[in-house]
């Protein structure tokens, strides 16, 4: 078999064979959990169990979780759905915060990426209409954690409603509710090793009189109408039973991040000119954001699939687009990084061979590329 390493988690990671178990056992079984019958009652205790494994996952109560068809529609669905006309994100949100309302208005960040308190203060303080807050927990190019707690201390004393998008952090961080003191909060399952097209929108308030986007069904507590995705809810609740097993216990993360940071160091020991981002920086474990300079990402990104080494570029969730990151642009990055960053992110299946396969594909890059990889050759 073609020896290749896929290090590209926070685009899609791979399926856990559990969470592909749980998936199966629910499709192998008819029934709507609406129905009354017998099939539709175990359809929803199946249901029910997997929404207090994903409760679990934040601490939050069951009741709170409003099943999507992922990270994006939750995401839209607080942002529209909360009932605040006012709408401020900050400038390192994923598209899907950023554009989920066409007039919010940007929270600016400094050059580590974090939320300017002080000006979503002033932002807060400079018109009294009632709004909400949007920072994510974890970022998807950087893998920068933000200060949400604080944000939301500064964002509750102007009255103002706070969602974090948890999308990265989950699985990865211990994410509690309570502690964040946020209102709502993002999730999706196929960052956490579960099946992709299911999320969900988690409420700290079980009866937020959320509006729902989509209309004509009871399902969801009348929060998100259409019969649920079970196999989908299925795989979520394995997924995110595994993952709280994985970041309570914290050995895995400690391993992930042992991994990481040997990924780094070496890309920097065999290749000096290699930029690491934030390399001092509070970030998830499973995160390295590394440069090039004057190699455009798409480059780096396509020479290193030719050697079998899978990463990502740019804001890559999105189909196959590589351009300049608005993310390490709004950090105040020279277009030169900006364009030539390129993400590598490990999860629940990564090998230390996997990191010696990118090293090596690295090397070979750089010094195709002009580069001085003599300290490779001499090592
Ligand atoms: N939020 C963040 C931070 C992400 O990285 C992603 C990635 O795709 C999303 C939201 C969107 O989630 P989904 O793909 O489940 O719609």
């Amino acid at each position: 078999m073609f020896p290749s390493a896929y290090l590209d988690y926070n685009a899609g990671a791979p399926v856990r064979p559990a969470v592909a178990q749980a998936v199966a056992a629910a499709l192998a079984e008819a029934g709507n959990p609406s129905s009354v019958h017998a099939a539709g009652r175990r359809a929803r205790a199946r249901m029910e169990a997997a929404r207090a494994a994903v409760a679990g996952l934040v601490g939050a109560e069951p009741a709170g979780v409003v099943f999507t068809s992922g990270g994006t529609e939750a995401n839209a669905l607080a942002l529209r759905g909360c009932g605040r006309r006012r709408v401020l994100v900050s400038a390192v949100e994923h598209p899907s915060v950023r554009d989920a309302v066409p007039e919010a208005e940007p929270i600016p960040v400094d050059g580590s990426g974090t939320v300017d308190l002080a000006a979503l203060d002033h932002l807060l303080r400079a018109d009294p209409r009632p709004a909400v807050v949007s920072v994510m927990l974890a970022n998807n190019e950087t893998g920068f954690i933000q200060p949400v707690a604080a944000v939301a201390d500064v964002a509750r004393r102007a009255g103002a409603l706070v969602h974090t998008d948890a999308v990265q952090a989950a699985g990865r961080l211990n994410v509690s509710m309570s502690h964040l003191n946020v209102d709502f909060l993002t999730l999706s399952a196929h960052k956490l090793g579960g099946p992709s097209g299911i999320g969900a929108l988690v409420l700290a308030d079980p009866d937020f009189p959320l509006a729902p986007m989509l209309l004509g069904g009871g399902q969801e507590r009348r929060r998100r109408a259409g019969t649920e995705n079970l196999a989908g809810i299925a795989g979520f609740g394995a997924a995110a039973a595994a993952a709280r097993h994985e970041v309570e216990g914290g050995e895995a993360v400690a391993e992930m991040r042992r991994l990481r940071d040997r990924l780094e160091e070496q890309a920097r020991a065999r290749v000096p000119e290699t930029v690491i981002v934030g390399a001092g920086a509070e970030r998830l474990a499973n995160t390295a954001c590394l440069a090039l300079p004057g190699v455009a990402a798409q480059v780096q990104v396509m020479a290193l699939d030719l050697a079998g080494v899978m990463v990502g570029a740019g804001s890559a969730c999105s189909s196959g687009k590589v351009a300049a990151s608005p993310v390490l642009a709004a950090m105040g990055l020279g277009a030169d990084i900006a364009r030539s960053a390129v993400r590598v992110s490990l999860g629940w299946a990564s090998t230390a061979g996997d990191v010696d396969r990118f090293l090596a594909a690295w090397t070979e890059l750089a010094a195709r590329k002009g580069f001085d990889v003599s300290a490779a050759e001499a090592a």
